[in-house]
């Protein structure tokens, strides 16, 4: 099959396109034929590696992914060859307590696809059955490829662990990422007031049409903590959510008392400083998740289905101009989701 592939980390250039063994589905395993990857920031960390990362080379990245059954691995009933499917990405052993209990983003041998196990940028990837999503009657590949990580990981962490509630108001920091376009219609969707602050005038045209309430350009409001509270009847917002973490001193002080900070990411760094006199003396709550289990990504996919939730796709490209699309990626131009295209859609 053609794959995009690297054989050692580094920068754009040891990304490779060129022919790779088709994988062959084992039992509980599914084949699909890749019509549409998304693009996603973990796929970049992969390239260029960190230390302890132990991957077997040669490595084909991608996390997100939709395509067709192709072939049924021994035990398989709950798909059938021909049928159109999303991916979920998070994929849990399916046997332990964690797993077991629904939990499958806190498995104990916790694996995302494309991050330690090859990934979409191919023709053809092998996921376990449970692991895959059929598509309502000509739904968009791409489109499903392009929500599948983001909006589980958005919707775990703002309804399932942030537990929003309608009424509520949400400052979500960044307006153009994957995360945070899905972070917008979710919240709205939820009935919560929502700000939105971000670098530029586009980004926040783009955060608007989503249904933003309120937008904060950083570029001219360079205390945007200020800002909302001035908004907010210097009350601060019930919920911020905040991946891009070097900015978190700014979301203490943009949060209410009571408030809770959600985080999925960290865009601008995974080391920075806190100041914890914001955390016991507003009584805030710093909230973590990753991904999202099983039956969130089912009910928010049933969502992107009806049409209530949309992924907000940047631009497509063809698989063998991968390298182009990490790039624009890589440099923050995109508004929404990369996708790759493969094949014939
Ligand atoms: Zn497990």
């Amino acid at each position: 099959m053609k794959a995009v592939f690297f054989q050692q980390h580094g920068g754009l250039d040891v990304l490779q396109y060129g022919e790779y063994p088709t994988p062959k589905p084992a039992t509980g395993e599914v084949l699909v034929r890749v019509k549409a990857a998304a693009l996603n920031r973990v796929d970049l960390w992969v390239r260029n590696g960190w230390p302890g990362l132990k991957l077997s080379l040669p490595h084909i990245p991608g996390a997100d992914g939709a395509g067709i059954i192709e072939a049924l691995g021994e035990g398989v009933s709950s798909v059938s060859e021909g049928t159109p499917v999303v991916i979920n990405p998070n994929i849990g052993c399916g046997r332990c307590a964690e797993c077991l209990a629904g939990q499958d983003n806190r498995c104990r041998n916790w694996h995302l696809l494309g991050e330690t196990i090859s990934g979409t940028y191919a023709e053809y990837v092998v996921v376990p059955e449970r692991n895959v999503l059929p598509l309502p009657q000509s739904f968009s590949m791409v489109e499903a490829a392009a929500a599948a990580l983001v909006f589980q990981t958005a919707w775990h962490s703002l309804i399932t662990r942030g537990q929003l509630k309608a009424g509520e108001s949400v400052l979500i920091v960044g307006a153009s990422g994957g995360v945070n376009t899905a972070s917008i219609q979710i919240a709205k969707l939820a009935g919560a007031t929502v700000y939105v602050v971000g670098s530029c005038l586009e980004k926040l045209t783009l955060a608007k049409s989503l249904g933003a309430d309120y937008v904060i350009d950083r570029s001219q409001e360079e205390n945007w903590a200020k800002v909302v509270y001035q908004l907010t009847d210097r009350q601060g917002v019930d919920i911020v959510v905040d991946n891009v973490g070097t900015t978190f001193p700014m979301s203490f002080r943009a949060a209410r008392k009571g408030g809770r900070i959600l985080t999925v990411g960290n865009t601008g760094g995974p080391i920075f400083e806190i100041d914890n006199r914001f955390i016991f003396g507003k009584h805030l709550s710093v909230i973590g998740s990753t991904m999202s289990n099983q039956q969130d990504f089912r009910t928010v996919m049933s969502l992107v289905f009806e049409g209530k939730l949309k992924a907000v796709v940047d631009r497509v490209y063809p698989l063998q101009d991968a390298r182009a699309a990490q790039e624009r990626l890589e440099i923050g131009k995109q508004n929404g989701k990369i996708v790759l295209e493969i094949g014939e859609l």
